[in-house]
């Protein structure tokens, strides 16, 4: 039995006071929502900061924010329970939003706002209660190679980063973190299960170093030469093709940048999205968020200040790195954000298998 349901005698902010631990604490009253909303997000944008301010702006409620990464965010989720200040939740990734609906940290959500406004294939299942998470933006996982060393057409697929022939030259993040464990769910739909692991053993023996650092770190590494080929989310890139800096400047002369497999399934695309907490003590300022993040206005601001693409439909967006890059018309892949994050302990099974760290 939890603090809540063996003290039902007490008020609800009595109840919640005594949860959290808190002795000697005053809360006000459910009854009328505060204008403020409790913010858990991944997003580690610092462009992010301008959605925030307009939100408030326009509505009034101020966000107090928790900055952490995914795992961070579930696992403080989990701990707090129905104690949990949190309101709404912004991850950076389609597994750990698909993880977060499995273990019920999140309220489902009945909007037709947000149905309508995100596809299909960028939210949870529609369930009879709800939905329980939204896709806000798309972020495409791109090949980085050496220009000096490489041709396109030889780094034009994912399965090619496999190939003997480029022994030495790969260099990725850790195979466990989110954004590559969804690109190993996605191949496990395209190529099945046996197929991904022979593709993954392959990618460890082309390693030109252990997995370090994040996805900037391997785009550095592949203008500094020590890396041949590299993974990045389109993002990353984008930042350094709109940088004025000299250093950067040299970083993008020097790299090749592929979107990868347009000849067969499309480019792995992942999801950064958003859900109402499932004990939000705000729900009605949280709905009114997640709809905030969906207006045609934040939409643009998510191309325009972090390099990504919008989910709804229709838009027109005019980001110069993404067309520099090639993102103004790829062809992405079908895959339902719901389905990669199933693969998810298949996969870091065969990560332990094949030894990639
Ligand atoms: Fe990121």
């Amino acid at each position: 039995m939890n603090a809540l349901s063996a003290r039902p005698w007490l008020s609800a902010s009595r109840q919640l006071c005594l949860a959290m631990g808190l002795l000697h604490c005053t809360l006000p009253a459910f009854a009328a929502e505060e204008a403020v909303l409790n913010l858990y997000s991944a997003r580690h944008y610092a462009t992010d900061e301008a959605l925030y301010e307009n939100f408030t702006r326009a509505t009034g409620i101020k966000i107090n924010r928790v900055d952490a990464d995914d795992a961070g965010i579930l696992a403080r989720l989990k701990a707090e329970g129905a104690a949990s200040p949190a309101d709404v939740i912004l991850l950076v990734d389609a597994a750990r939003l698909w993880k977060g609906e499995i273990e019920d940290l999140f309220a489902p959500v009945q909007s037709e706002v947000l149905l309508k406004a995100v596809p299909e294939q960028w939210r949870a299942k529609l369930r009879p209660e709800g939905t329980r998470w939204f896709g806000l933006s798309t972020r495409a996982r791109l090949i980085v190679y050496d220009k000096q060393k490489i041709k396109a057409e030889e780094v034009d697929s994912y399965e090619k980063l496999a190939e003997p022939r480029h022994a030495g030259r790969l260099c990725t993040r850790s195979g466990s973190h989110p954004y590559n464990l969804s690109l190993f769910g996605a191949m496990v739909e395209h190529l099945g299960a046996p197929a991904t692991e022979v593709w993954l053993k392959g990618l460890v023996a082309n390693m030109a170093r252990a997995p370090k650092g994040g996805d900037t770190d391997q785009i550095k590494g592949v203008a500094s030469g020590e890396c041949g080929i590299a993974l990045a989310n389109s993002y990353y890139l984008a930042r350094l093709y709109r940088s004025d800096s000299a250093q950067d400047k040299a970083i993008v002369e020097r790299i090749g940048v592929v979107f990868p497999n347009q000849s067969s399934w499309g480019t792995h695309v992942n999801i950064a999205g958003g859900a109402v907490a499932r004990h939000a003590k705000h729900p009605e300022n949280a709905l009114k968020f997640l709809s905030y993040l969906v207006s045609e206005r934040a939409q643009l601001y998510f191309a325009d200040g972090n390099n990504e693409w919008p989910v709804v439909k229709g838009l027109t967006i005019n980001n110069p790195a993404l067309k520099a890059m090639g993102g103004a018309s790829f062809k992405s892949e079908k895959l339902p954000a719901s389905v990669i994050g199933m693969n998810q302990i298949k996969v870091q099974q065969m990560l332990d298998r094949v030894g990639f760290r």
